[in-house]
């Protein structure tokens, strides 16, 4: 079973199926959500994403139809969600073991954060794929 929490503990899941090939995201959003140069995200069927917690997860709306979904005691990204899809796209940092999920490519490049050098032998997109 593959789990996941936030730092403190009190958001925690599961997944009970498969985890998407793994995206490395540069845009501004994600760098400002996450704090971090850039964030990694894979997608999760809803059927197969299953909070294990009764604590409420913030919601914030970063662009229209996309909403953020975080702790709401630490802050961690658990996951993101545009309206009317049918699976989440999984902060991978949140994550407890091994998703067991390869990586696919970069994308949002044109918003890298100046600071970070990318080297990576990953297919580089400058926008969405
Ligand atoms: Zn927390
Ligand atoms: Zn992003």
């Amino acid at each position: 079973m593959i789990c996941g929490s936030c730092l403190c503990g009190r958001i925690k899941y599961q997944i009970s199926g498969k985890v998407g090939d793994i995206v490395h995201c540069h845009c501004q959003s994600c760098q400002k959500a996450h704090g971090a140069a850039f964030s990694s995200v894979a997608s999760v069927s809803d059927h197969h994403f299953k909070l294990t917690t009764e604590n409420p997860l913030g919601c914030y709306a970063s662009s229209e139809g996309k909403n953020r979904y975080f702790c709401l005691n630490c802050g961690t990204q658990i996951y993101a969600k545009r309206v009317a899809t049918e699976h989440i796209i999984l902060r991978l940092g949140s994550l407890d073991n091994d998703p067991q999920a390869k990586e696919k490519n970069h994308i949002w490049v044109s918003q890298k954060a100046p600071w970070y050098k990318l080297h990576s032998d990953l297919p580089c997109h400058q926008e969405f794929e």
